[in-house]
C-alpha cells in the first residue's frame, strides 16, 4: 500500500484544496483500499458528485463513506442533518465510514480508521444548535459524531500514524464485533454503551461493582430508563454469550482477546 495522495494532474485540474483532497482520496481508495469485511482486495466509488464520496465494495456490497480532514482525528466529527442521521439509523441504511487524517504538506495519508454502522447509535450523535436566523438555512440542525463515546472495538485502525495494519488483521477486527448486526438499532446502543465501559477500565478484567460505577453516565445517555443495574447485566450476559467476555464467578467478568 502506497500512502501518497499527491498527483500532479489533479493538482493542475482543481484549484482549491477542497476540490483536490476530495479527487485524490477518490482515487487513492479507488486504487489502494480494500474491503474491511470480505476478502475483496478493491472497493469501488460511486462517482456520483454528491457532497460525501461513496464507496461500495463489488464483492459483498457493504456501503462506505469517507471522510478526510487534514486535522488529526479528534473527540468528535461533524456529519449532515441531524434528523436525517438519526433515521438513516434507525431504517439501517448509514453506511460504514472511512476516516481519513492526511498530511497536506506531504498529500499524505497518516491515520485511516474504519467505524462500522453498528457502531453508530443515537449515544454518540450529538445534536448541533440550531443555525442563527440569519443564516442562510436558517433554524437547520446539524450533528456531530461523537468519536469519543465509541468503544475502542468500534473503530478499526487500517493506518496508525502512517503504520499500515495487516488487512486480515483489519478483517479479523470487523468478525470480532458483527454480532452486533443481529441487534435492532434500538438495543445496539445499550450494548456499545455498556462496551464503552468496559474498555474505559483499560484493564483485562473486572468487576460488575466497577461497572455499576457508570451507572451516572448510562443513566445520562439513557435519562428514560431508571432500570440501569439491570440494563447492565443484560448487557453483560450478551456479551458473554458472543465470547466477547467471561464470566469469572463472583461478579468477576474477563474480556476476550481475539
Ligand atoms: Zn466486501
Amino acid at each position: 500500500m502506497d500512502l501518497h495522495l499527491f498527483n500532479e494532474s489533479v493538482f493542475r485540474r482543481y484549484k482549491s484544496n477542497s476540490q483536490r483532497i476530495r479527487r485524490l482520496s477518490e482515487d487513492w481508495f479507488g486504487e489502494q483500499m480494500y474491503c474491511p469485511v470480505c476478502k475483496s482486495d478493491s472497493l469501488e466509488s460511486f462517482r456520483d458528485n454528491k457532497p460525501v464520496i461513496d464507496f461500495y465494495c463489488p464483492r459483498c456490497m457493504e456501503k462506505f463513506q469517507l471522510k478526510s480532514q487534514s486535522r488529526p482525528l479528534g473527540n468528535r466529527i461533524l456529519d449532515g442533518a441531524y434528523s436525517t442521521m438519526i433515521e438513516s439509523i434507525i431504517k439501517e441504511t448509514q453506511p460504514h465510514f472511512f476516516l481519513m487524517h492526511y498530511n497536506k504538506n506531504q498529500w499524505m495519508v497518516k491515520d485511516l480508521e474504519i467505524i462500522p454502522n453498528f457502531f453508530f447509535t443515537e449515544s454518540v450523535i450529538e445534536k448541533r444548535k440550531p443555525l442563527a436566523s440569519t443564516a442562510r438555512r436558517a433554524g437547520w440542525v446539524g450533528c456531530n459524531i461523537l468519536l469519543a463515546g465509541i468503544p475502542d472495538d468500534g473503530r478499526i485502525r487500517a493506518i496508525s500514524n502512517k503504520s499500515i495494519e495487516d488487512p486480515e488483521d483489519v478483517r479479523s477486527r470487523w468478525r470480532k464485533v458483527s454480532f452486533l448486526k443481529e441487534k435492532k438499532p434500538n438495543q445496539r446502543s445499550w450494548i456499545t454503551d455498556v462496551m464503552w465501559c468496559v474498555k474505559d477500565f483499560n484493564k483485562k478484567e473486572f468487576t460488575l461493582d466497577e461497572v455499576y460505577e457508570y451507572e451516572g453516565h448510562l443513566s445520562k445517555l439513557h435519562p428514560k430508563n431508571f432500570n440501569i443495574k439491570p440494563k447492565i447485566r443484560q448487557q453483560l450476559q450478551f456479551l458473554r454469550d458472543k465470547n466477547y467476555l467471561k464470566f469469572l464467578g463472583n461478579g468477576r467478568y474477563r474480556l476476550i482477546k481475539k
